[in-house]
């Protein structure tokens, strides 16, 4: 068969390309290497994670809120099958609805590994093998686990996310090793259920990408929560004991030993080329093992484009998707552009984390003179009707000409607050701008506003 585009990758990077190479008038073949459509972020990523949060966040809110609401629950308990399967039906229905997609948009469907036989010819080896001829080509095979070197992730005691989201029992105690994204969300799920949940991070801080008040507040609120962290502990050795992990741990004040029911591994991700024989088309891996390519997205062979986890840049879906969307228009004569100083960053723990811009961190690193507001949740009316009275909203703008520089939200639904954040941004606001905006009362989005007002001239009005 021959094709305008082909996109190896069903993931929001490569199921949103070919879409929007199909609007525009493109004839898209999809290839997909797993029965479901969807990627990392559907099938074991961003879907169940976001659904097992919700599932224990209720059951949580159950135990720990619902008497001060004055709801009595008498034996409460937590049937773990039953959530698993509602998490299994979340992405089931996601799949499917990506799979009926392709199918509104005359997406041809290929399932099975595709292979590069050359830089124009795609073969996919699945229960049947096909020839694949294509103008242009998206790679979009995404990511994988890393694992720790030496360390064997065995997926039964010793597990990725992947394993975490499956697992058949609520572990009594799991040790997480890194506090990055994956280790605060899926900690938050099995703390929530009751599991004692230990962190062991290798930086001085939490989500250590992330501004730096960010990563404090988190681990102030998450130790409220009943979390241990060894934070500046790097991992020597993980061991299985029959049932048991034995994990050794080297921190400044000495070696620490934790003896866990299972150790999550959540230490990043590596680009994923696995059996693409890349070489057939010319082109090969950086040292990180990500596929290099231009501000275009193009690779070394120009009719050869890559984008989302599998290329340099944060392993998000939603900067996989606009990068899926940026190809096709190219491709289509268009003039498209992607901003990633404003692709927010989300951590779904609760409180949420939600963050665009500029940290603090690099503000003064770079040498940029900036003035700073924050407000906290704890006096918003909003937030005192419904209990959520950690954290903060965190402003910087630039100091002369006062354009938002950075915004950073700890709180409730700060991954829906950001937006107001993202779009400022876009539109080059300033914080008098956001100041000066008419928010609505009473809703948590005032604490972005009265952190503007503190950004401009101290003047926040319930401070
Ligand atoms: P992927 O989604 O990884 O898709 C790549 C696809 O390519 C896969 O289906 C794979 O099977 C297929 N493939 C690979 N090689 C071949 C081949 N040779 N032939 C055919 N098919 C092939 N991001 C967020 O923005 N928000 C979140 O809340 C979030 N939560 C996450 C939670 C977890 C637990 C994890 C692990 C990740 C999460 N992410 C989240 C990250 C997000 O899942 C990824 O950034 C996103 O899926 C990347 O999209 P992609 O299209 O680049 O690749
Ligand atoms: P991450 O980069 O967020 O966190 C990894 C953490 O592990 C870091 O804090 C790092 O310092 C720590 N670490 C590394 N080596 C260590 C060692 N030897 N000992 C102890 N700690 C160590 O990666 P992740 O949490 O695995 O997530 C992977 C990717 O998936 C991320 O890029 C993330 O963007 C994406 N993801 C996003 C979301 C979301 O958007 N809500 C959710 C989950 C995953």
């Amino acid at each position: 068969m021959t094709y305008d585009l082909t996109v190896i990758g069903s993931g929001p990077g490569g199921y949103v390309a070919a879409i929007r190479a199909a609007q525009l008038g493109m004839k898209v073949a999809i290839i997909e290497k797993y029965p479901t459509l969807g990627g990392t972020c559907l099938n074991v990523g961003c879907i169940p994670s976001k659904a097992l949060l919700d599932s224990s966040e209720h059951y949580h809110a159950a135990q720990h809120k619902f008497e001060a609401h004055g709801i009595e629950v008498k034996g409460l308990s937590v049937n773990f099958g039953q959530m698993m399967n509602r998490k299994s039906s979340v992405v089931d229905q996601m799949t499917k609805g990506v799979q009926f997609l392709m199918k509104k948009n005359k997406i041809d469907v290929y399932h099975g590994v595709g292979k590069f036989k050359d830089a124009n010819t795609v073969l996919v080896e699945g229960e049947e093998t096909h020839e694949i001829s294509s103008t242009n080509i998206i790679i979009a095979t995404g990511s994988k686990p890393s694992s720790l070197p030496g360390m064997e992730i065995d997926k039964k005691r010793v597990i990725s996310s992947t394993e975490a989201l499956t697992l058949k029992e609520i572990p009594g105690h799991l040790v997480v090793i890194g506090g990055g994204v994956i280790g605060m969300e899926l900690g938050s799920v099995y703390n929530r259920l009751g599991s004692k949940v230990s962190v062991v991070e290798y930086m001085d801080s939490l989500i250590p990408t992330m501004d730096g008040d960010l990563g404090k507040e988190l681990q102030r609120v998450h130790k409220k929560q009943g979390f241990d962290f060894y934070l500046g502990h790097k991992v020597t050795s993980v061991k299985t004991k029959g049932k048991k992990v034995i994990i050794d741990a080297e921190g400044k004040k000495g070696p620490i030993q934790l003896e866990a029911d299972y150790c999550l591994v959540a230490v990043g991700r590596r680009p994923y080329t696995d059996g693409l024989d890349l070489q057939n088309a010319g082109l090969s891996t950086d040292e990180r093992g990500r596929i290099p390519v231009n501000d275009h997205l193009q690779t070394a062979v120009s009719s050869i484009f890559a984008i989302g986890d599998v290329v340099q840049g944060a392993m998000l879906a939603h900067k996989a998707e606009e990068e899926g969307v940026f190809v096709a228009e190219l491709l289509a004569g268009q003039k498209p552009h992607i901003d990633y100083n404003l692709v927010p960053g989300v951590v779904y723990t609760w409180p949420e984390v939600a963050s665009v811009g500029q940290t603090e961190e690099q503000l003064k690193a770079s040498g940029v003179a900036y003035k700073s507001g924050k407000f906290a949740f704890r006096v918003n009316g909003r937030a005192v009707a419904g209990m959520d009275l950690d954290g903060f909203v965190k402003i910087l703008a630039d100091e002369k000409t006062d354009e938002v520089l950075g915004v950073h939200i700890i709180g409730p639904r700060a991954a829906d607050l950001i937006a107001e954040a993202v779009v400022a941004m876009e539109f080059r606001a300033t914080a008098e701008d956001i100041a000066r905006i008419c928010h609505a009362h009473p809703t948590t989005s005032e604490v972005t506003k009265e952190a503007a007002l503190a950004a401009t001239g101290n003047r926040a009005l319930h401070a």
